[in-house]
């Protein structure tokens, strides 16, 4: 087996390797690192949760100990698709880069453009970006990018679905040609196979096993939620979710809720908090000082439920999540894999529950053919329950009416459509395939999540008057 002793890493890098705990490099470390010191272009196939974070920031603070940066020419770059990995990235810096002296800054929205171009200005050796951001400051004539000796392009899998590749194009073609580029993406889609064939050149290909296979740690399952009432769907999830918490009791230590839009997320952050647990929520949305806020809370075990959005979640390093909660079934099926990749990390224990109504039959088969196994079923905690419910509402609707003034968990408000934040929306982009607008469905009105208090209390709430 590789040590990290063996991968020609100075003893300064070696050291802080050591400092934060780990013993033996990673497959995609073992692989990537030895490449990118020889000067090679590296192309990682890896998901979040493989160590590939460290697979190009070791590398990156060997090489750059020597040198010394330029006023406004930073000498490397990496782009990542959300502020959270930036900002991430930026913390591994940190930590792996205690015994040498590296000058960064981090450039993403929400924070000012003033604060960066001092920085920029007085010469950074690391400069870590969101591709809006970053054009953003040189279109503003603040940054040149011909100083660029190593380029990182993280995540470019979600870059292609938030539609940053033509972004990424033209910060490519802004960099000397004569650039080392070290390239990470979970999947191979056909327009990041010709990204990779027009800007890197004869890569060292690292392709660690998808998260899938080596998610054996994970114990996964399914509940089936059939819905007492079509339009009741919404709330019997939200129960559900409460009983699966309830279920596993000490054992969740803290979780992860993905939720598939942002106006989800916001509902069921709202709904667990008024039930007493202990839930806040990440999304695109919020401020970036409230997501710092929230993301370091949990971070720190002070927040138990994080409710996220895929977006919100990608890349996030939360060590030692002991849940993850699907409150509903991706659309994208590879989701399913970033998102229980959450828990289980490191070889740890983890257990991932999904919720899935009716209409979330296609997705659900979707994902079993892309992990090849059936997720297993388990009882819904509150079977039975739904049936009592659903046959009260229809025989006594006229009684119910009559308490319409109490209230209930359903009159949480859904907030208005959420809109994509500064880096997640591109501005620039003419082709690739566009952003796919997940987070932000149809705002529903009449029933749903809109639904009158009569219809939304339970069953034990009406006996009581
Ligand atoms: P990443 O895939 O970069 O998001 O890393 C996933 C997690 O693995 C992070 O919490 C890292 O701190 C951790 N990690 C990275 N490299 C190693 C290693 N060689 N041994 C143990 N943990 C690691």
């Amino acid at each position: 087996m590789t040590k990290f002793s063996d991968l020609a890493l100075s003893p300064k890098v070696l050291k802080a390797v050591e400092a934060a705990g780990y013993e033996t490099p990673t497959p995609i470390q073992a692989g990537a690192i030895p490449a990118a010191l020889e000067g090679k272009d590296v192309l990682g196939i890896a998901q979040t949760g493989t160590g590939k974070t460290a697979s190009f920031t070791l590398p990156m603070i060997h090489m750059l100990a020597r040198g010394r940066a330029r006023a406004r020419m930073p000498r490397s770059l990496v782009l990542c698709p959300t502020r959270e990995l930036a900002a991430q990235v930026a913390e591994n810096f940190d930590t792996y880069a205690q015994n040498v002296r590296l000058s960064k800054a981090l450039l993403i929205g929400g924070v000012s453009f003033k604060e960066q171009d001092i920085l920029i200005d007085k010469g950074v050796d690391v400069l870590i970006a969101t591709p809006g951001r970053l054009l953003d400051h040189f279109e503003r004539g603040k940054l040149l990018l011909t100083g660029i000796e190593v380029m990182v392009v993280d995540e470019a899998d979600r870059m292609l679905d938030m539609g940053f590749i033509p972004d990424i194009e033209r910060i490519f073609s802004l960099t000397p040609f004569t650039r080392q580029t070290l390239f990470f993406s979970a999947t191979m889609a056909p327009e990041i196979e010709r990204i990779t064939n027009t800007f890197l050149s004869n890569p060292a290909r690292v392709e660690v096993a998808r998260q899938a296979t080596a998610s054996e740690t994970i114990a996964q399952e399914v509940i089936l939620v059939k819905g007492s009432r079509r339009d009741r769907v919404a709330k019997d999830k939200r129960d559900v979710l409460r009983a699966v918490i309830d279920r596993e009791g000490d054992a969740c230590s803290n979780a992860i809720v993905f939720c598939n839009r942002k106006t989800d997320v916001d509902i069921v952050a709202k709904s667990l908090k008024r039930h007493g647990y202990d839930a806040a929520p990440i999304h695109g949305d919020l401020d970036q000082s409230q997501r710092t806020r929230t993301l370091d809370a949990f971070r720190e075990g002070e927040l138990r439920f994080l409710v996220a959005s895929d977006v919100a979640a990608r890349g996030l390093d939360v060590p030692s999540v002991s849940h993850v909660f699907n409150y509903d079934v991706p659309s994208h099926s590879e989701d399913y894999v970033h998102r229980i990749g959450r828990t289980g990390r490191a070889g740890r224990e983890g257990k991932a529950v999904m919720i899935s109504a009716p209409i979330d039959g296609k997705n659900l088969d979707a994902i079993e053919k892309l992990i090849a196994k059936e997720i297993p079923r388990t009882e819904n905690p509150l079977a039975g329950r739904e049936e009592e419910v659903s046959e009260v509402s229809e025989e006594k609707p006229k009684r119910t009416r009559r308490t319409r003034s109490r209230k209930s968990e359903d009159q949480v408000e859904a907030p208005v459509q959420a809109e994509a934040t500064e880096e997640e929306r591109p501005k620039r982009s003419r082709g690739g395939r566009g952003r796919r607008d997940r987070d932000s469905g149809p705002k529903v009105v009449g029933m749903g999540d809109h639904m009158p208090s009569f219809i939304a209390m339970s069953f034990e709430e009406r006996k009581a008057g």
